[in-house]
């Protein structure tokens, strides 16, 4: 088959490479849609925590949907010619962090490795907790949004965002877009603040009451802070960037008792600073999140399901296979939202 295969930084190539088979408990699909994931072009400009640098390549992409080619021993759940949405990790459900439902941390995930490939893999932890049946009328399109959707439903979840909360959003890249819209779901007032016009009017159609655009302020916390009663700031600020200085903004946005939520992957070995001061006599909560469990998975599905979000708003660029890099780079430039990688010819 032909796939996208990772070998360093910035070195993507497309190749024939064996066909997958299924093993014990797992499935392989026949890719019908993958898209391209802020992950993705991270680990394509500065590597990323996922990569087992002793053992490249290694196949690329992590967003996928297709179909049921070949079950392993085992599987009853799912049979040859069955449309199905798939997350990209399984965790194990039995060490010490699984065991407290911090299955996020799981000292044993397993993931899937390429996405854009004409066929995946499924490892069987996967099958066993997060992939599901399309049903009629989902695309495999809106399918592939199950991964990244699935984390904003864990970071909104763990923040708390209640009736009626102010609720600033910085970025509306995918992941802010779709905080957004799941902050205005939980009916918080959505302040969405990007450097993007046209991303910020998709903020105001998945419900941000208020935008700011950050390039046309001298003072990002300021203007926030204006737009909230007495100025006195969000009930629950939200980072969905990856940027220290963003974190540090998001952080002085925030009402005194109020929550703030790190959620934007920022380069390694970066820090950033929290005023003592604000810290304490505001009684801050911070809270970082990383990926999912599969609680958040399932619930995004189904919000999937019932058309919370889809591909037409998410989906903006499609790309051949071949043109894999130039997918990463568009989306790395923030043209348009997500990008399809078409690998079936
Ligand atoms: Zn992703
Ligand atoms: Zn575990």
């Amino acid at each position: 088959m032909k796939a996208a295969m990772y070998y360093g930084i910035r070195d993507v190539r497309v190749e024939d490479v064996p066909d997958p088979q299924a093993g014990p408990g797992e499935v392989v699909i026949q890719v019908e849609a993958a898209t391209t994931c802020g992950t993705d072009v991270k680990m394509y400009n500065r590597g990323h925590v996922i990569v087992k640098w002793d053992e490249l390549p290694m196949g690329f992409g992590h967003e996928c949907a297709g179909t049921v080619v070949e079950v392993g021993e085992g599987v009853t759940k799912f049979k040859p010619g069955d449309r199905v949405a798939t997350h990209n990790t399984g965790p194990c459900g039995v060490c010490f962090y699984c065991k407290r439902g911090q299955n996020s941390m799981c000292e044993n995930s397993v993931s899937i490795r390429g996405a854009f490939a004409e066929y995946v893999r499924i490892p069987a932890a996967v099958v066993r907790q997060n992939v599901f049946h399309i049903p009629p009328g989902l695309s495999f399109q809106t399918a592939c949004l199950l991964e990244p959707l699935s984390c904003a439903v864990y970071g909104v979840d763990e923040i708390g965002i209640e009736l009626g909360d102010i609720v600033v959003v910085n970025g509306a890249g995918p992941i802010g877009l779709m905080i957004a819209r799941l902050a205005a779901l939980r009916g918080a007032h959505v302040i969405s603040c990007d450097l993007s016009g046209k991303r910020l009017a998709v903020a105001r159609r998945l419900g941000a009451a208020q935008t700011v655009n950050v390039s046309e302020v001298a003072d990002q916390v300021q203007a926030v802070r204006a737009l909230t009663p007495q100025g006195r700031g969000a009930d629950v600020a939200i980072e969905a960037v990856g940027y220290p200085e963003v974190w540090e903004r998001t952080v002085q946005m925030a009402r005194r008792g109020g929550r703030v939520l790190l959620f934007g992957g920022s380069r390694p070995g970066t820090t950033f600073t929290v005023s003592t001061e604000l810290m304490h006599y505001s009684q801050l909560t911070l809270k970082g999140v990383f990926h999912t469990t599969p609680l958040h998975v399932s619930k995004a599905f189904d919000l999937l399901c019932r058309k919370v979000i889809d591909a037409q708003t998410f989906v903006t660029g499609r790309y051949a296979l071949t043109d894999i890099v130039e997918a990463i780079e568009a989306h790395g430039r923030q043209d348009g939202i997500k990008n399809e990688v078409v690998v079936r010819t």
